[in-house]
């Protein structure tokens, strides 16, 4: 029926998430191939989609200049990260990393760069000289969605389902696009 669409699949992921079935965690999104080098894109889920609040976008917008900031100072990982940033929907982050780990490699890191947060006595950056919207931030708030994460990621650390999204089949929109969210 959509001869030019099936060739399409062959070529890109088919499959997508089943956003009703999502819990916090840290996940595999996409791997993709730069020359001789992969590249993984991790979501990290910090809320329930359309179950729980949303993240406040003043504390998201703080554990982005936080989480990046302890990332990219890391000595052991600071060479691997390539992105940090918010979710459009405010309920996690994406990580993008050099190389094809699973999700529970990266757990020690994605954990203690929560924990970091509660130790931080200002949020960095937060100047007109370094950020789009520098008033808009809440450090209380996101120390308050950190240590939930990270109390979250604890208690749940043996649970594979942390690690494993819910698949369900690649929305393909009316005029024949697959959709994509990032
Ligand atoms: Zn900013």
């Amino acid at each position: 029926m959509h001869a030019k669409g099936e060739k399409t699949m062959d070529l890109i992921p088919s499959f997508s998430v089943d956003h009703t079935r999502i819990i916090p965690g840290i996940f595999t999104s996409r791997v993709d191939t730069l020359g001789d080098q992969k590249v993984t894109t991790y979501d990290v889920r910090v809320t329930r989609p359309n179950i729980e609040p949303a993240v406040d976008v003043a504390a998201m917008h703080s554990l982005e200049h936080i989480v990046a900031t302890y990332l990219r100072n890391d000595p052991e990982w600071k060479d691997q990260i390539i992105y940090w940033g918010p979710m459009g929907c405010l309920t996690g982050f994406y990580l993008i990393l050099k190389g094809n780990r699973a999700p529970e490699e990266i757990y020690g890191l994605v954990l203690r760069a929560f924990q970091s947060v509660e130790d931080s006595q200002d949020v960095p950056g937060a100047s007109p000289e370094n950020c789009g919207n520098y008033l808009m931030h809440n450090l209380g708030m996101a120390k308050w969605y950190a240590r939930k994460f990270a109390a979250y990621l604890t208690e749940n650390a043996d649970r594979p389902e942390i690690f494993q999204y819910p698949q369900a089949q690649r929305l393909v929109t009316e005029d024949g696009r697959q959709f994509f969210d990032s």
